[in-house]
């Protein structure tokens, strides 16, 4: 037993001094989810609050209970040097053994209490990782949620800018969904929002990160250029377009759209995002089932549909110039991103 008085002082400070931290950080982030208003479902929020607040309190009565073992530690080794001082018992082997005896039984109980300590702070770092997990990642689907894709958008924005890391943005959009809703009811809606996850699980290992990006849209991250994305999306269409999803014994034929972009030259992240919407709305436009490609100057159709037996004759992928009616359309519902984005790196 050779750890030091200082050395447990040290690690007492350095224990209370994280758990600090880790209260702070706690704190500061769910002031800032509040005040952002970012939190779609309250009912929701409340637990994850709650859970939040019940770790910080379990924290702290664990604080207190350390400061109160070291303390108590503390007074013990003073009053065992006390005894060395004053010379009596250390006159005899007996006398020495027993004060030996009495600092390593001290050391032994302090150190127990720090291996405790330990694992109990190993247990509720996993639960509040769990928590954090959990604020990112959407109810329904358990595919991140679009607080997550919004980071991670930043952090390749960031990459793009620092190493010229080219990515692509896909924006996926679920076909008449309404109708899905009305038909089948919205249950039946909520189980084709999860077999959308299941599918597009099928392309996360192509993908920088799958997203629901709100209601019946999800956005996907894709390393490389817009060739390379769109053949991935396009995969994904075909499966989905190929086979009708099972839900509850009934049968109901899916599709989706499709709009991609990569990012350019002097990019700023809302200039992607609305270019991939212009995509996506042409893909809509064009007969819904395909995929489109915003090529910085125009958005064109991917394949020949009229080859693929997914895709209905009605309407033909030919590359749609895109209209200033279309582009000013566009331009206004994206407006308040690249004004935020705008305000963001000022
Ligand atoms: P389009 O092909 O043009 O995209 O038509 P759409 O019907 O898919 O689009 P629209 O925007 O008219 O309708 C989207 C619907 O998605 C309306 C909304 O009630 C439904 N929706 C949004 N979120 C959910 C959800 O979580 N569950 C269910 N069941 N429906 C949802
Ligand atoms: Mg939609
Ligand atoms: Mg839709």
């Amino acid at each position: 037993m050779t750890t030091s008085p200082l050395l447990y002082t040290l690690m007492g400070l350095l224990f209370g001094t994280t758990l600090l931290a880790l209260g702070m950080a706690m704190g500061f982030w769910m002031a800032k989810r509040g005040a952002a208003g970012e939190l779609a479902n309250a009912a929701r929020v409340t637990v994850e609050q709650q859970n939040m607040l019940a770790l910080m309190r379990n924290m702290a009565s664990w604080t207190n209970d350390f400061a109160g073992d070291f303390t108590r530690y503390q007074s013990k080794m003073e009053s065992l040097s006390r005894v060395a001082a004053d010379g009596k018992t250390t006159s005899t082997k007996e006398g020495v053994q027993k004060l030996l005896d009495q600092i390593v039984s001290a050391n032994e109980a302090l150190q127990s209490r720090l291996n405790n300590a330990e694992l109990k702070l190993e247990d509720q770092t996993k639960q509040l990782a769990g928590y954090l997990t959990e604020a990112r990642t959407d109810a329904l689907t358990g595919l991140a949620n679009r607080k997550a894709f919004d980071q991670k958008l930043d952090e390749c924005f960031q990459k793009w800018q620092q190493k010229g890391a080219t990515f692509s943005l896909a924006m996926v959009d679920v076909d008449h969904f309404k109708k899905v809703n009305d038909t089948y009811g919205h249950p039946a809606g909520d189980a084709v929002l999860k077999e959308m996850a299941t599918r597009l699980a099928e392309i996360k290992h192509d993908s920088l990160l799958v997203a629901r990006y709100g209601g019946e849209e999800f956005a996907i991250l894709i390393d490389g250029p817009e060739t390379g994305a769109a053949a991935v999306m396009e995969r994904l269409r075909k499966n989905i377009a190929g086979k009708a999803f099972e839900t509850d014994g009934v049968s109901i034929p899916v599709t989706m759209s499709c709009g991609v972009s990569k990012i350019f030259g002097e990019d700023r992240v809302g200039n992607l995002v609305r270019r991939a919407d212009e995509a996506l709305y042409s893909a809509k436009m064009g007969g819904r089932n395909r995929v489109f490609v915003h090529n910085g100057t125009m958005c064109a159709g991917l394949g020949s549909p009229s080859n693929d037996p997914t895709v209905s004759a009605t309407a033909k992928s030919d590359p749609l110039p895109v209209s200033n009616d279309l582009e000013e359309r566009i331009r206004s519902k994206f407006d308040h991103i690249i004004e935020k984005e705008a305000a963001r790196r000022v």
